[in-house]
């Protein structure tokens, strides 16, 4: 992380926007039908300063749909595009850190899906701190986050305190200046909390997890709304003849049934149990095997959107007190 942090008045906050817009249009949480939402704006007046967007930004990295090439006849045509250059403003501390996570998978692992880099490549990451919890769902301050972003506000009263994270940031920042200041904040502490440790352990303990087997509709909306769940599936289309068609990456689900279905009729999770277990246990254990932390950022979306409420984290932490 830079250390360099520097104080914008907010009187002047047009200049930082002007600065942002000259990387490419900008999206930020504008409030619409009471939901708030990531969308391209022209103006700062339409930022909502408050909240965490229901959706999560991952779409702008792995789209919901993305054809990996086209076919006609004999000619293949790859993707190939330049994404335009898009600033994210406003994202939480969760939701930067999900794209650290999921740069990790996409961007240092292999196979490399060909788009993700590029989508990347073109973003701009600008943090909003929260100096409190966005509501009763969140549980951040459990998840270990790091400071990952371009750039950072801190809300400060008349001021703004930003600091820079990244090159880019600082290229972007370097066009304004700014007079440097020192200030350090700690992350906002949650009421909601996750008790992680031992997790391992209560894997076999089936009555920790009933509750979600039980009330759980095995609808997906919990891996739509995650910044992390990257699972997908390739689909081919063509035309009746087959003679010209593409072939997609699309979102999947690992709430699904036929998510874990191969050929032969043979089902690794066709149980619900086993899918909510599995999810639960890539978040916090099996990603934090291979990559040394949690895939979860403590968001709370999952359990904010889920129809039927189910409250994984208090599951798990009285499967774990109980104990
Ligand atoms: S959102 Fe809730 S009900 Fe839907 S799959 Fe996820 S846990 Fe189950
Ligand atoms: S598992 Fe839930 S709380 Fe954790 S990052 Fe995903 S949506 Fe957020």
């Amino acid at each position: 992380m830079h250390k360099k942090g520097f104080c914008l008045p907010k009187k002047e906050f047009g200049t930082l926007f002007t600065a942002l817009q000259s990387f490419g249009e900008v999206i930020a949480p504008v409030k619409k039908d009471k939901f708030l939402r990531m969308e391209k704006i022209e103006n700062p007046k339409e930022i909502t300063w408050e909240g965490i967007s229901w959706f999560s930004s991952k779409k702008y990295v792995f789209p919901e749909k993305q054809t990996l090439f086209k076919f006609k006849g004999e000619k293949t045509e790859k993707w190939n595009e330049n994404p335009s250059p898009k600033v994210l403003f406003g994202l939480r501390l969760c939701d930067l850190n999900a794209f650290a996570i999921n740069d990790k998978l996409f961007l240092n692992q292999k196979p490399k899906l060909p788009f993700y880099k590029k989508f990347r490549e073109n973003l701009l990451l600008v943090g909003l701190w929260c100096d409190t919890p966005q509501d009763e769902y969140c549980f951040c301050d459990s998840m270990k986050l790091q400071h990952k972003y371009d750039l950072c506000l801190f809300d400060r009263g008349d001021n703004f305190h930003i600091k820079i994270g990244s090159p880019k940031g600082e290229k972007i920042l370097k066009k304004l200046k700014l007079k440097a200041e020192d200030y350090e904040k700690e992350l906002a502490k949650c009421e909601k909390k996750l008790n992680t440790t031992d997790i391992k352990k209560y894997f076999e303990n089936n009555e920790i997890w009933k509750k979600g087997e039980k009330d759980c509709l095995s609808c997906g909306t919990c891996t739509i709304l995650c910044p992390t769940c990257l699972c997908f599936d390739i689909e081919d289309e063509s035309n009746l003849k087959g003679t010209c068609g593409k072939r997609c990456v699309q979102w999947d689900s690992c709430m699904y049934k036929d998510f874990t279905l191969v050929s032969g009729k043979h089902h690794f999770r066709g149980e619900r149990l086993d899918r909510f277990k599995h999810r639960i246990f890539h978040k916090l254990d099996y990603f934090k095997e291979q990559f040394g932390e949690s895939m979860c950022t403590g968001c709370g979306r999952c359990i904010r959107g889920c129809p039927t409420k189910i409250d994984w984290v208090s599951l798990i932490n009285k499967g774990t007190s109980d104990k």
